[in-house]
């Protein structure tokens, strides 16, 4: 296929970043995002949340406020992932990529792993939470279930999905329909987009290492290897701070995440980097 001559290069600003949030963390989490990463993402990144904000949307930010409730419960948060693909629909990105407000994404290793796809091809790539598929009870006609075993993304590592792929998927997710087809599965938001990519589609998962959640050990990613992930996370794993080991410019007191020393190890010349 003449891909290369059809369309030209991807670029950064065709992937659209959806940041799922939450009005209690603007400050406490995603402020950090906004002064790390976003600032080299700002125009094709968008977050999704459930309160306004008039000091992050004066600075620039795109902030998509839903009509989502703001609480943890498997419907809110369904809700907020509907918003994202529906805003990503009305979009002209070519790439759509989910992360958490905990995550730290890479923008050039992002790029890098996209590009290396066939750019017209269906793709749903991310990091499987488990080592073997999940198990759901599908809802049936009356109250018959059935069985059904799929490998998902875990949303708390961030994943992506080609156009093509996003649009064959607009039966069960655009508009109602994404919660409805949560409702039916009685599973989380990103077991729900595994189940209609595999389920419904008939497509699999492509299983990337370079996505991480802190539902891993983070220690284990090498300092090296640092500037090939594509995503980083942090927070509390088996009731412990779990974040990567990374030495730098700032004290584990400065930057528990370590996100700000990442930021100034891919980007030195930062304004606030020393
Ligand atoms: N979140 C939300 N509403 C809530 C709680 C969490 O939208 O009431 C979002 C949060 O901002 C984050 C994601 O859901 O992007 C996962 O939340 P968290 O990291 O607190 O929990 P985890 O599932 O990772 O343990
Ligand atoms: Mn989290």
């Amino acid at each position: 296929e003449d891909s290369h001559v059809t369309r030209p290069k991807l670029k950064l600003e065709d992937i659209f970043i959806a940041v799922k949030t939450t009005g209690r963390f603007h400050k406490t989490r995603l402020a950090l995002l906004l002064e790390t990463w976003i600032s080299r993402t700002r125009a094709h990144t968008f977050i999704f949340t459930d309160t306004e904000d008039e000091d992050f949307r004066s600075q620039g930010h795109n902030m998509v406020v839903t009509g989502c409730q703001s609480d943890h419960s498997q419907q809110a948060l369904s809700c907020k992932m509907s918003a994202e693909y529906d805003g990503f629909m009305a979009s002209d990105k070519r790439w759509f990529c989910h992360v958490d407000d905990d995550n730290y994404v890479n923008p050039e290793a992002l790029l890098s792993l996209l590009s290396a796809f066939p750019q017209d091809s269906d793709i749903y790539v991310g990091k499987p939470s488990l080592d073997k598929p999940i198990t759901a009870h599908e809802l049936l006609e009356g109250n018959a279930t059935r069985e059904v075993r799929f490998w998902f993304a875990t949303g708390g590592a961030g994943f992506c999905l080609s156009r093509r792929l996003a649009e064959k998927m607009a039966p069960w997710a655009s508009g109602s329909r994404f919660e409805q087809t949560s409702a039916k599965i009685r599973l989380p938001d990103d077991c729900t987009v595994g189940f209609i990519v595999e389920k419904r589609l008939s497509i699999s998962m492509v299983h990337c290492p370079l996505f991480h959640s802190h539902l891993e050990n983070l220690l284990l990613i090498s300092h090296r290897s640092i500037p090939h992930q594509v995503t980083l996370s942090y927070g509390m794993f088996e009731n412990k701070m779990n974040s990567i080991e990374v030495k730098g410019s700032f004290s584990k007191e400065e930057d528990p995440s370590r996100f700000k020393t990442v930021h100034c190890i891919l980007y030195p010349f930062t304004s606030w980097c020393p």
